[in-house]
């Protein structure tokens, strides 16, 4: 069995069930806690913006995946 790694912040996913300890997001593979902060990162930047819109929340959550992917974490501006 092919081991999968989070890529955000690479840990091993030790159990895969998908869409619950494991989450493919585009065409990354994210762990559960990333998918969280992922989810709360977008969450605060839509809260601001409307009327609310699919396509761009989806824009929105990959632009944020991919940054986290090259910082290995997930920014959260609740962070303080
Ligand atoms: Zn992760």
């Amino acid at each position: 069995m092919k081991a999968i790694y989070c890529d955000v912040c690479r840990n091993q996913i030790p159990e895969i069930i998908i869409n619950r300890t494991f989450f493919p997001v585009g065409h990354f593979e994210i762990c559960e806690e990333c998918r969280d902060n992922l989810e709360s990162a977008v969450k605060n930047t839509v809260r601001e913006k409307k009327p609310f819109d699919y396509a761009w929340f989806d824009d929105l959550k990959m632009k944020v995946l991919e940054q986290a992917v090259d910082k290995g974490h997930i920014e959260s501006p609740k962070r303080r």
